[in-house]
């Protein structure tokens, strides 16, 4: 959805500003994550001591991805953290006529996810944007000609943004034909 899996990470909380909302609150919901991103291995399983080390290279990986939105030095204690990870075993990769299978355990997963970090926050050129839409706080990586999305997706934020504009506009005319109703009575 952001473009990348370490930004689709960081994108699990939500709202971080005003009332975070957190979309993985148990292990299991790690596991479903995972098992939806297409650049992660299928089938993991995490028990809570991974879950936990899944989390803070969350934390660290959205703490390094906003020094990058607002251009300032990273944060250290966030680049040991994805560092670290950066560090661990890769997932195994298999071609065979279906295409490319991925395999590998949680940690493996943390390690590609750390790496595409490193690799998104290190890249000069990548474009990090926070979502327009206020109060969302989603990163996302902006892939499109021009630089011009505005949005950490169209789904969830796009179209809300834009119906509510849609809804705004509704009211104003509403409220102006009322006026104008009672200006001739
Ligand atoms: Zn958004």
């Amino acid at each position: 959805m952001s473009g990348n899996p370490a930004l689709d990470l960081a994108g699990t909380v939500t709202s971080r500003r005003d009332e975070p909302i957190e979309l993985l609150a148990v292990p299991a919901d790690l596991e479903r994550w995972v098992a939806e991103c297409d650049e992660l291995p299928d089938r993991v399983t995490a028990d809570s001591a991974a879950f936990e080390s899944a989390l803070s290279l969350r934390e660290a990986i959205y703490r390094l991805a906003c020094d990058r939105v607002l251009d300032r030095p990273f944060d250290p204690g966030g680049l040991e953290i994805v560092n670290n990870a950066a560090a661990g075993p890769m997932p195994a990769i298999e071609l065979s006529d279906a295409g490319l299978r991925m395999s590998g355990d949680l940690r493996a997963v943390l390690s590609q996810i750390a790496r595409s970090a490193v690799a998104v926050l290190a890249d000069p050129g990548a474009r990090l944007k926070e979502c327009g839409r206020t109060g969302c706080t989603r990163i996302y990586l902006d892939r499109s000609r021009g630089a011009r999305r505005t949005w950490c997706g169209m789904d969830e934020c796009g179209n809300r943004v834009k119906a509510a504009a849609y809804r705004a506009r509704r009211r104003a005319l509403a409220t102006a034909e009322g006026n104008g109703s009672e200006g001739t009575a």
